[in-house]
């Protein structure tokens, strides 16, 4: 009856570009080549790339980086992206490989378990209401655009005790939206559900792999207004008693914020 658990949301993150890094960065004066091959197995006999001197800094997104000013929302009826947090992560691709060994579980289930039901049961909410609803695995679209994206988590520890949930805007956020969604979300998902409000943030979700844009092909795109949350501990059982049992409380309060949401305002049936 132990709580397994492991790094939680973002470490991946940094795992994934750890390996990259260390051949990337690999200088051919420095070391001898036979060594940087053994050492280096993802990194194959193929000549070495023209030298950078930050590999991971490099700004993958193809572009100038929209400012808030400049956004608009995205074409077509109003979209609601879920993401199941680590729901098949075993297709993650190299650049997020950490991706494949990471998420909490509790009593033998893996949090991405929880996650999709919360996910499905928000869906079904919002489709409801007349939202167009996009249910996300952990390996996002290369440029995602949505009206909002919400990746959706649980958090586990190792003291029974620890409990609450938490909002994360993205670190950096080019639509200067997102804090907006989050002040929302605080006012709707406690009452919804009777779960505790941790005030700090983890640098973790705010640096979560998806919004970054900027190191992962596999991200939204800058335009896409984006947060996430960690819905409550699994490891506590008053959390687990509204996230495992009563997931529509759970729903209620993350489809609430969702329609208080300027941007996001129920499109009712009548676009059906
Ligand atoms: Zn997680």
């Amino acid at each position: 009856m132990k709580a397994i658990i492991s790094a939680g949301v973002g470490a991946l993150g940094m795992f994934a570009v750890a390996g990259l890094v260390s051949g990337a960065e690999a200088t051919p004066g420095e070391m001898p080549s036979a060594a940087v091959a053994q050492d280096t197995p993802v990194v194959q006999q193929t000549p070495p790339p023209p030298r950078r001197r930050s590999w991971w800094s490099r700004n993958r997104y193809p572009g100038p980086i929209p400012t808030p000013e400049e956004w608009r929302p995205p074409a077509g009826p109003v979209r609601i992206a879920l993401q199941v947090g680590h729901w098949r992560a075993d297709e993650a691709p190299l650049e997020l490989s950490g991706l494949r060994r990471n998420g909490t579980s509790w009593n033998g289930t893996h949090e991405r378990e929880f996650n999709l039901v919360i996910v499905r049961r928000t869906a079904a909410m919002l489709e409801e209401l007349g939202y167009v609803v996009d249910i996300l695995p952990a390996v996002v679209p290369p440029d995602y655009r949505a009206h909002l994206f919400l990746a959706i988590h649980a958090d586990a520890s190792n003291d029974p005790g620890a409990r609450g949930y938490r909002v994360s805007a993205p670190r950096r956020d080019a639509t200067g939206r997102a804090q907006d969604f989050v002040d929302l979300l605080y006012q709707t998902y406690g009452p919804a559900t009777g779960i505790r409000r941790l005030e700090d943030t983890t640098r973790r979700m705010r640096n979560y792999y998806a919004f970054n844009y900027r190191r992962y092909e596999h991200a939204l795109h800058p335009m896409t207004i984006a947060a996430i949350i960690e819905t409550g501990f699994l490891t506590n059982a008053g959390d687990r008693a509204v996230i495992m049992n009563q997931p529509e409380r759970v729903a209620r309060g993350i489809v609430d914020a969702i329609k208080a949401f300027p941007i996001t305002p129920p499109p009712g049936r009548s676009e059906d």
